[in-house]
């Protein structure tokens, strides 16, 4: 890839704009996320207990979140017992430095990858390629957005931004050799994939993946994928690294029964996705290294609202029924998380000191469709309101508000307010002067009324 989201310049609006122009990626897009919400919502449907299902995901979730120390040491005591070792990463750097060293120490310079976000986040690829290692994606979606030097768009589906001609194109002008006369039926493009990542596999001898889940009783990390090539990565190579975030944490495998139906319905809209691999610690012929990666984490965890947001699955539903992102695009949020998910985890990750993390809690219009369908029911519109509060706010929008609070929080203030605003009705300009046309250019302002309803009421009704 050219570079990591990480600094990533411009704010939301600026992006989005950018994208809503390009018909295409619209097209893909709301083509793309109509179908999947549309296989969600039948196997869904399907289950008459899915409401009591979602709400032992969320009490799952907290629980584990409420003890996560005490939960992380069960976890590094059962992968240490069964062979593994455990690494503590406090940040991108350290997570980065710690597997750049155990790649070297094997003497290795390529790694195979399996798709995983927490690696995305720190910019792993970059970190390794500055030390002359090669790290070759291998989810398909993956490898398209890597051979066309990109970033990814979708949680789920990382080249949603692009249809089939364009991964043909990338494919022949990127990959080595492709099957001759190479058309854009999926089919063709994915043996042509298969071809080139089977190579790989075969030679790679060390990989690095994250995962869906870690269970804490046994130190058991968990995959769930749909193609197949996670689990080669995860057998095949002689050392094998994972990076997972602390809060991907649960309790017990019994545990695991009730989001191995949430995750593949909510994501894929499928029963049960197609290959789930799980290994605890070391196994014959293989070794084995867990990172466990904070990030920020910790920060999300002491917040009494926005700590819901650890919650997250990764399932990317929210994305799929977001108005926002089906016209924005995945690259406007200028993060690895794009979507309502991203607009609430980013800003809470990386802090709002940028101006594009600052104006991600903004990315949504609040109508709760994220909200709706999440598996474990993080409440995004209202931590998306709480951002919007501790975000940064410019000295005209702070005075203006201390206005309106001034105003608005007496009645006697109010009702001189108003009156006087039917009073010079006529006056008011129906497009605001400087930067706050902003505002006007794209919403009409409402009609000043001739007489207030406070006054028609004391006219009419007062005894
Ligand atoms: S916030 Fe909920 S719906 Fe969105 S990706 Fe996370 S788990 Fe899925």
């Amino acid at each position: 890839m050219s570079g990591t989201f990480l600094g990533m310049p411009g704010n939301f609006p600026k992006n989005a704009e950018k994208a809503v122009q390009d018909s295409q990626l619209r097209f893909n897009l709301r083509k793309a996320t109509h179908t999947i919400r549309g296989k969600r919502a039948s196997v869904v449907d399907e289950l008459p207990d899915w409401q009591e299902l979602r709400a032992a995901g969320k009490a799952i979730k907290d629980e584990t979140l409420r003890h996560l120390d005490r939960y992380l040491v069960q976890l590094e005591d059962a992968v240490t017992g069964a062979g593994g070792h455990v690494h503590w990463a406090r940040d991108a750097a350290e997570a980065n430095r710690i597997v750049t060293g155990l790649v070297k120490a094997t003497g290795e310079s390529e790694v195979v990858k399996v798709k995983s976000m927490a690696t995305q986040e720190i910019g792993l690829n970059e970190a390794l390629a500055e030390h002359g290692i090669t790290a070759y994606e291998t989810d398909l979606a993956e490898l398209i957005v890597q051979l066309g030097d990109d970033f990814p768009s979708h949680i789920l589906v990382p080249a949603i931004h692009r249809n089939r001609a364009e991964i043909r194109e990338i494919f022949l002008d990127k990959m080595a050799e492709t099957p001759e006369g190479l058309t854009d039926e999926p089919a063709a493009l994915a043996e042509a994939a298969r071809l080139h990542l089977r190579e790989r596999f075969l030679r790679s001898k060390v990989a690095i993946s994250g995962a869906n889940f870690m269970v804490a009783e046994t130190g058991t990390l968990v995959v769930l994928e749909s193609e197949g090539n996670g689990r080669m990565c995860l057998t095949l190579p002689e050392t094998l690294i994972s990076v997972v975030g602390i809060e991907k944490l649960l309790p017990s495998w019994r545990d695991l029964e009730v989001f191995l139906q949430l995750l593949p319905r909510s994501s894929t809209g499928e029963r049960m996705n197609p290959y789930t691999s799980m290994w605890t610690g070391a196994t014959e012929g293989q070794d084995f290294h867990l990172v466990l990666l904070d990030n920020g984490r910790t920060d999300v965890l002491a917040d009494e609202v926005g700590r819901q947001a650890l919650r997250c699955i990764r399932c990317s539903a929210c994305l799929n029924v977001c108005p926002v992102y089906e016209r924005a695009g995945g690259h406007a949020y200028g993060s690895v998380y794009p979507g309502p998910i991203g607009a609430i985890l980013t800003p809470q990750l990386r802090g709002m000191g940028s101006e594009l993390d600052a104006s991600l809690p903004y990315a949504s219009s609040l109508c709760g469709a994220c909200y709706d369908v999440c598996p474990v029911a993080i409440d995004i519109p209202e931590v998306l309101v709480d951002l919007r509060a501790k975000a940064p706010h410019g000295r005209a929008e702070r005075a203006g508000m201390r206005v309106a609070g001034w105003v608005l929080g007496n009645e006697v203030r109010l009702a001189k307010a108003q009156r006087l605003a039917t009073r010079f009705r006529k006056l008011v300009p129906r497009r605001l002067p400087g930067p706050l046309s902003a505002w006007t250019d794209t919403r009409d302002l409402p009609e000043i009324p001739e007489e207030s309803f406070r006054d028609w009421w004391e006219r009419h009704e007062r005894p």
